[in-house]
């Protein structure tokens, strides 16, 4: 796919590249036929350092038990339907890498070039938490994004109301910062045996007090900045009765009992405010008649920006409370937020404000992951926002069935990147 699509920017007189990740050093842990993509629209400089445009090439699996959501399309198939693209992909993230294109194609067209140089980026791995693309990429070839000021990739965008696209005004989310992933694996061993006897004191029954232990662990509501900037800008659509909680976040979850309730049992808001837990994985026996050795279970933590997956490790070990059970973190990352007053969110305002009269720009904190933190950490301003109006109802189809981009969205979604970048340079 990186071949095909640097192939495809080379024939349009654009500098590519599709950059392998395989074949260098250590690669062993790296599937063959990994690769990205990378291309350059060279500005004058003039502006400042360069703008990524970053998105990525694999998709999650489709279900193969979930055939009623897709009815009769083939989610791999390439299907151009009722003015819209459906397919595996066509939100999350293609949909934004033919963006990203359109507008680079319509900027190597121009006249005069903008004032900043504006990189095309989509690589593997996304979906597995990225140490094999952009982290990788970074570490092994960072000339490719020196100098950059700014990236725009996905985690944001415009969300419309229920009735339909085009409606206005919209809300323009901008993701500045993520929850932290902390994904665990809690291993506790026992003595193997026959399952005749009974267990009282297995491996697998040593793991269920323990998670039963750490289910209980209380997880308390903690309003951290990029939060309560959050509500705070929300507070203008907010119902009359909960505007003055969203303006002061913090206080209202302290003192307000209603409020705290309502906004608690919304789990989209209350993963804002806390930290989240999910036991995802077990393992036990293989047979039924026997007792396992050992039992594990993996769990997908979510925590609030600014916490310590070591931290919580150590947190759930104590409550775990048993020395046969083992606590190791097998995945995390440390969130960082990018500040939300810059020139780059200046001028997606000033664009909201012209193509979506009446429309409210806010900061958004994810409570999923993007790559964007492997750039936060270079130094570089990421934000999670692709230009497309998207109705809950088409947003939640993202690593679901009949996930589809209209072409309208496509259209409005390069004409607004390309508005941005030109305002970008003011
Ligand atoms: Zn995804």
């Amino acid at each position: 796919m990186a071949r095909f699509l640097a192939d495809w920017a080379r024939s349009r007189g654009i500098e590519t590249r599709a950059i392998d990740l395989r074949s260098r050093a250590e690669s062993s842990d790296v599937p063959a036929g990994r690769a990205a993509f990378w291309a350059r629209i060279p500005g004058t400089g003039k502006a400042g350092g360069a703008i990524i445009l970053l998105s990525h090439l694999d998709v999650v699996p489709v279900d193969p038990a979930d055939t009623a959501g897709w009815g009769a399309i083939d989610p791999f198939g390439g299907v151009v339907m009722d003015g819209a693209v459906i397919g595996r992909g066509a939100l999350d993230a293609k949909g934004a890498l033919v963006v990203h294109l359109a507008a680079a194609l319509r900027l190597a067209a121009r006249a005069t070039p903008l004032g900043r140089d504006v990189i095309v980026l989509s690589t593997p791995d996304e979906e597995l938490g990225g140490l094999n693309g952009a982290a990788r990429l970074l570490r092994e070839q960072p000339e490719l994004v020196a100098g950059a000021a700014y990236l725009l990739t996905i985690g944001g965008g415009i969300t419309v109301g229920p009735s339909g696209v085009g409606e206005a005004p919209g809300l323009w989310e901008v993701g500045v910062a993520e929850k932290t992933p902390c994904w665990l694996e809690l291993r506790a061993r026992g003595t193997a045996g026959h399952a005749a006897g009974g267990s009282r004191d297995s491996a697998v029954d040593r793991l269920l007090g323990a998670l039963a232990r750490v289910r209980s662990l209380p997880r308390p509501v903690r309003v951290v900045p990029e939060v309560a900037t959050l509500f705070a800008a929300l507070a203008p659509r907010a119902s009359a009765e909960d505007r003055a909680g969203f303006a002061d976040l913090e206080t209202a979850l302290r003192d307000d009992a209603g409020f705290r309730q309502r906004f608690l049992a919304d789990p989209a808001r209350a993963a804002l405010v806390r930290n989240t837990f999910a036991i995802t994985t077990l393992r036990g026996s293989r047979q039924i008649n026997v007792i396992p050795g050992e039992a594990a279970a993996g769990i997908d933590a979510r925590l609030l920006p600014g916490e310590s997956c070591a931290d919580f490790a150590e947190a759930t070990r104590r409550a775990a409370n048993d020395p046969d059970i083992q606590v190791d973190v097998r995945f995390t990352f440390a969130s960082r937020a990018s500040p939300s007053e810059t020139p780059l969110m200046d001028a997606i305002r000033r664009v909201a404000a012209r193509v979506d009269p009446g429309s409210l720009v806010v900061p958004r904190v994810g409570t999923g992951a993007s790559d964007a933190h492997w750039f936060r950490e270079h130094g570089i301003v990421a934000y999670g926002f692709v230009p497309r109006r998207l109705r809950p109802v088409e947003s939640r189809r993202i690593h679901g069935s009949g996930e589809r981009i209209s072409e309208a969205n496509l259209q409005f979604g390069t004409d607004v990147l390309v508005s941005l970048l030109e305002e970008l340079d003011r």
